[in-house]
């Protein structure tokens, strides 16, 4: 694994190829998952496609452990980046990578609340330093048909999907004698006005923080679901080698 573990001269045999940042969120998942889920997860499904494609193959760069998670103001546990603030950390991490000698960069998620902010920062990068940027949400990567949770429609946060790839990787931070559905009018809310869909927080529709059915959440079908997207995660990671190759 290329990463902050290895030599300036392992980096330097990557010229002309890609780094992968992975960026996570620190934030309240309700009583029932850690606050730093987003990270954890990004973490993994990272690592899996990194495997998959080859450790030797792209730089890894150090999570950004924060996100945006402005939707949670209100509660407890969350730690919040600015728009601003994520915008320059992810610039100036792509100067250095670019000034590396590397072509292209992956921005890989976990974190609802990010995908607007990678997706300005990626166009505007391009410009700037000519660098190839992807940005991928993993958590909206198909699902290779396996059968949604009974949260459908409403599963945004520390519902079934969540809880149940966090019970695949890490039980043991998971406190399922504490998950509870909540949240259901988030799918009212959206459909009633989707051209605000950018402005809701989670305390308009949830007392405890979950917006979601966490309570039928598996280790089993959240083994399926890594699996599927990790799978999908490696042949972007793939296509971006190819491209910039
Ligand atoms: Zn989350």
């Amino acid at each position: 694994m290329i990463g902050v573990r290895t030599t300036a001269p392992d980096v330097a045999e990557l010229t002309g190829g890609v780094a992968v940042l992975p960026i996570g969120a620190v934030e309240q998942h309700g009583a029932h998952l850690p606050i730093a889920t987003d990270a954890i997860l990004v973490d993994a499904f990272v690592a899996n496609a990194v495997e998959t494609v080859g450790a030797g193959r792209v730089w890894l760069l150090p999570t950004i452990t924060y996100g945006k998670s402005t939707e949670h103001d209100g509660f407890v546990g969350t730690v919040s980046l600015s728009a601003t603030t994520l915008s320059a950390l992810i610039h100036d991490v792509a100067v250095s990578v670019a000034a590396s000698g590397l072509r292209g960069l992956l921005l890989v998620t976990a974190h609802g609340g990010n995908p607007e902010v990678l997706g300005i920062a990626s166009r505007d990068l391009r410009s700037e330093l000519g660098l190839v940027v992807r940005t991928v949400h993993v958590p909206s990567l198909a699902l290779d048909g396996l059968t949604p949770g009974p949260d459908d429609g409403w599963d945004v946060h520390g519902g079934h999907y969540e809880t149940s790839v966090m019970l695949a990787l890490h039980p043991e931070l998971v406190r399922m004698n504490l998950a509870a559905a909540d949240g259901e009018r988030w799918a009212d809310l959206v459909a009633a006005d989707s051209t605000s869909i950018g402005s809701w927080f989670t305390r308009d529709v949830s007392a405890t923080g979950i917006i979601g059915d966490p309570r039928h959440a598996s280790a089993e079908w959240g083994k399926a679901a890594f699996a599927a997207q990790s799978a999908a995660l490696a042949a972007i990671l793939e296509t971006l080698i190819g491209a910039v190759a």
